[in-house]
């Protein structure tokens, strides 16, 4: 199984151990996501050194007012790495950072012009901000991933314009319903799972640090709604993830 969106350069535990425990439980690939320049670099140096991690390197939207928003074509380097292999994170987040939607939103343009240049799948961050975000990808032709979806309200697009839609731990918590009726929606050759690590572990962990062996819980929660069998739920998603990011099958 393949977790498709962790930050192992912001988990506090050696990323060597965690891959050790994703891989005791069957989880042997993980998409390790850059938010910034410097955790691009990071994010690309984990996928040399450990065969089952590969790298999506994007400027994510809290850094819109950072120096590195204007920076968005040293990425274009970055990605020319053959471990590297979507643009992201990107998008908008209109929770953390309002008042910076306008900045955001050109920071998410450029890198959207990027991945289609260079055609690349995007992974997109979206919080708080999904009608901004819709309309931000309505001219993009290329494949998109709406990670860590907690937008039911952007789901109707994402089904019609036939975007991944990549489920995170917050899908397992108990006030989630709406969530879970997303995904029991979403058409099974377009579903992804991820754990966001270190963040939203999932209801039997929630409350510790997150990691990729986590994801088995998200998948069991997307089982359970989809009323699938999670076996066969999880052969889905691997496909799924090799299709929308382009990966070699293990
Ligand atoms: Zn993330």
């Amino acid at each position: 199984m393949i977790d498709t969106h962790a930050h192992l350069d912001g988990c506090d535990a050696d990323p060597g151990e965690l891959l050790e425990r994703a891989e005791a439980v069957g989880v042997s690939r993980v998409i390790t996501v850059g938010t910034g320049l410097e955790s691009c670099r990071h994010a690309l140096s984990l996928a040399d050194a450990h065969p089952g991690v590969v790298a999506a390197l994007g400027i994510d939207p809290h850094q819109a007012a950072s120096p590195d928003a204007s920076r968005v074509e040293e990425l274009r380097e970055l990605l020319d790495h053959t471990r590297a292999v979507a643009v992201g994170e990107t998008g908008l987040d209109g929770h953390h950072g309002a008042e910076t939607l306008r900045e955001q939103r050109v920071l998410f343009d450029a890198q959207l012009a990027l991945a289609d240049e260079l055609g690349l799948p995007v992974v997109v961050h979206s919080r708080e901000a999904s009608e901004e975000t819709a309309a931000a990808l309505a001219t993009f032709g290329g494949t998109v991933v709406l990670h860590c979806f907690s937008e039911p309200d952007l789901l109707q697009t994402a089904l019609e314009r036939r975007y991944y839609v990549s489920f995170a731990g917050n899908v397992t918590y108990p006030r989630a319903e709406a969530l879970r009726t997303a995904a029991a929606q979403v058409p099974s050759d377009r579903l992804l799972a991820e754990t966001d690590s270190p963040y939203l572990a999932p209801q039997p962990v929630r409350g510790r640090p997150n990691e990729p062996a986590h994801v088995r819980h998200t998948l069991a929660t997307l089982a359970l709604a989809r009323n699938e069998s999670t076996d066969e739920l999880e052969a889905r998603i691997d496909a799924n993830a090799t299709a929308a990011f382009g990966l070699e099958r293990p």
